[in-house]
């Protein structure tokens, strides 16, 4: 399929960004790795009249780790995610969850500034920025995780609002991610993540409803001293899954209580 005719521009900083953004109106859209954007154009189930491609712009493929933060720049792919020995110390989840997404292409085009605004439930990294309270950096303000997903590929962004980094807390303590599916390079059917953050659990939810969720239930059960049977029970309140042409909300929920138990035994089966 051929995309709808558009307009190209390739600005050199954040703020000629926006001004483009602004010039072209609502219409018009960033492009980081194009790894959602053009397939959406190529079915034709989004027509921006103008691309504002942001692959040249320096300084946001940067990594950093200050004042137990890590901060991750907009256009840091999934492969440099993969291969960064500081961030499979600091946030081990993250590495853990991009090597599993997408195939080869994916991983080398696709950057985490992409997920996050794109605010697919789908999308690995946004469970985790949800579940670990991370800070979404743009050219306008901070967003709190909690407060940046909206509804289904709906966030917090307004129009010409470009990302330009995610910051997490250093997260050191045990973890453990399930993506479960049918076929290797698929999206997760359904997505656990498990993180220790002193003496408690954090658990973050993918594709299991509109938008990523956190298992608060099942945190507070956990630190409730639940086993992980019982915690994981609590999970149907966590999440609001739909059925789709792989698998039934019934399948889905039942499926969340068995990769809860199999996600929290793994992360504390593998300390
Ligand atoms: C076959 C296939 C399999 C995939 N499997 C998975 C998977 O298993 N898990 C997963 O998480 N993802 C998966 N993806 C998606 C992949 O992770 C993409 O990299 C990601 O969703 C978007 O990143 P991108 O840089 O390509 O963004 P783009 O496609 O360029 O943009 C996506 C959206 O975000 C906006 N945008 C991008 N960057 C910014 C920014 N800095 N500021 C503001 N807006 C911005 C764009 O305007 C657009 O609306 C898959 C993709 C494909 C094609």
């Amino acid at each position: 399929m051929i995309t709808a005719p558009f307009e190209y521009a390739r600005p050199g900083s954040v703020d000629e960004t926006q001004s483009l953004l602004n010039k072209y109106g609502s219409d018009a859209k960033v492009i980081a790795g194009g790894q959602s954007l053009i397939p959406l154009m190529r079915l034709r189930l989004s027509q921006p009249t103008a691309l504002i491609d942001i692959q040249g712009i320096p300084g946001l493929n940067e990594v950093r780790r200050d004042n137990g933060s890590v901060e991750i720049g907009a256009l840091v792919r999934h492969v440099d995610i993969q291969r960064n020995a500081m961030l499979r110390e600091s946030l081990p989840i993250l590495v853990e969850m991009s090597n599993d997404v997408g195939d080869n292409q994916v991983r080398n085009l696709g950057t985490i500034g992409g997920v996050i605004a794109h605010g697919d439930a789908a999308g690995d990294y946004n469970a985790a920025a949800l579940m670990l309270d991370a800070e979404i950096i743009t050219n306008k303000r901070r967003h709190q995780a909690r407060d940046f997903y909206r509804d289904i590929f709906t966030t917090a962004l307004e129009h010409d609002e470009v990302v330009t980094a995610v910051r997490f807390p250093v997260s050191t303590g045990r973890f453990a991610y399930t993506k479960f599916r049918r076929r290797l390079y698929d999206w997760a059917i359904a997505g656990v993540a498990v993180q220790e953050t002193g003496s408690s659990w954090r658990v973050g939810y993918v594709n299991l409803a509109t938008t990523p969720r956190r298992g608060s239930a099942v945190e507070a059960a956990l630190a409730g001293g639940a086993s992980a049977a019982d915690a994981a029970a609590q999970s149907g309140s966590d999440i609001d899954p739909t059925s789709d042409v792989r698998a039934t909300a019934e399948y889905k929920r039942h499926l969340t209580q068995v990769l809860t138990v199999r996600t929290l035994q793994k992360a504390t089966m593998a300390a």
